[in-house]
């Protein structure tokens, strides 16, 4: 075919520019990238790394912030309703969105990476019915779900640069078989009656399902719920009785109740440690390596390795 009438050529351009302009994702920001917004830190790192050149992750959830607790700010609101592509955990870990979460996914793409897990994999929730356990990180091997789950968003969003998207995921996921590898070799320095987890909240099921540790919280799976005297007095009995020498504090969590176990411990006569911080629901600061996932996982299960078998 060829264009001999001028007037039917420019018709036809126009009509192609205006399809493809129609087929441009919407809003894309200043820089021309897909602008991702996610919850928790460990998403918004997933995110950043599949996401590569091509997108501007702005992750709600800094250092040290509870997601069970945390309440979108208006300033969030407003992050959110600019978001192309919206990252949450789900599973009801972030209690508190989930309605604003649920009201902008009628109009865009909003993923709730952490229901890409199989059923069959999930934990139940230990306190509510027909719930699951939303703390999935924990388990390296589960995280590739997720990780997966991100990558397929972008591709389905992103079609052109779907080779970028497969390739930064592939190289990620290799890392995730190290960094699992890496957790299962340290938790074998334990002997198995030494894999012993008391921490603050009830956070680590799986990471205790994956690595075989017996997992004990103070407070229940979300910290909307108070530790109680009884359950500060069932643990004391527990940590004497089997001579824990080390309990965990949280990042994301108040330090109080875990000191009170302690000086409850005290009084009966026996000395628990506090073994150190871990970074449970919410990762170390921007810059330092527990500001990632890779190094929260590796912090996290080098302090409990050392603080179990009491090396310095
Ligand atoms: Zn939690």
């Amino acid at each position: 075919m060829s264009f001999r009438n001028p007037t039917l050529f420019t018709l036809l351009l126009a009509g192609a520019l205006l399809i493809s302009a129609c087929a441009a994702p919407a809003n894309p920001n200043a820089e021309g990238k897909i602008n991702v917004v996610t919850t928790i830190g460990q998403i918004a790192d997933a995110a950043t790394i599949v996401g590569g050149e091509h997108v501007h992750v702005t992750g709600l959830m800094g250092a040290g912030v509870d997601p069970h607790l945390y309440v979108a700010s208006e300033g969030d609101v407003t992050i959110l309703q600019e978001a192309e592509i919206i990252f949450y955990n789900g599973l009801y870990l972030e209690a508190q969105m989930n309605q604003i979460l649920e009201q902008i996914s009628e109009y865009k793409t909003v993923v709730a990476l952490a229901e890409s897990i199989p059923v069959g994999e999930r934990l139940a929730s230990p306190i509510y019915d027909d719930e699951y356990d939303p703390h999935v990180w924990f388990d390296v091997q589960l995280w590739q779900y997720v990780v997966g789950a991100v990558r397929d968003a972008y591709i389905e969003f992103d079609p052109e640069n779907a080779a970028d998207y497969q390739a930064n995921a592939a190289a990620y996921l290799t890392e995730l078989e190290a960094l699992d590898a890496y957790v299962r070799q340290q938790a074998a320095r334990l002997p198995a009656e030494q894999r012993v987890l008391i921490t603050a909240h009830d956070a680590f099921n799986y990471f205790g399902r994956a690595y075989q540790f017996r997992v004990l919280g103070l407070q229940g799976i979300s910290t909307q719920s108070e530790a109680s005297t009884a359950d500060v007095q069932e643990l004391t009995a527990f940590i004497v009785q089997n001579q824990v020498p080390a309990i965990f504090i949280e990042s994301s969590v108040p330090v109080r109740n875990v000191e009170a176990l302690q000086e409850a411990v005290a009084a009966r006569g026996f000395e628990v440690r506090i073994g150190g911080q871990l970074f449970s629901d919410a990762m170390g600061n921007p810059g330092t390596p527990e500001g990632t996932y890779l190094g929260m996982v590796r912090h996290n299960i080098d302090t409990i390795v050392s603080a179990l078998l009491g090396e310095e």
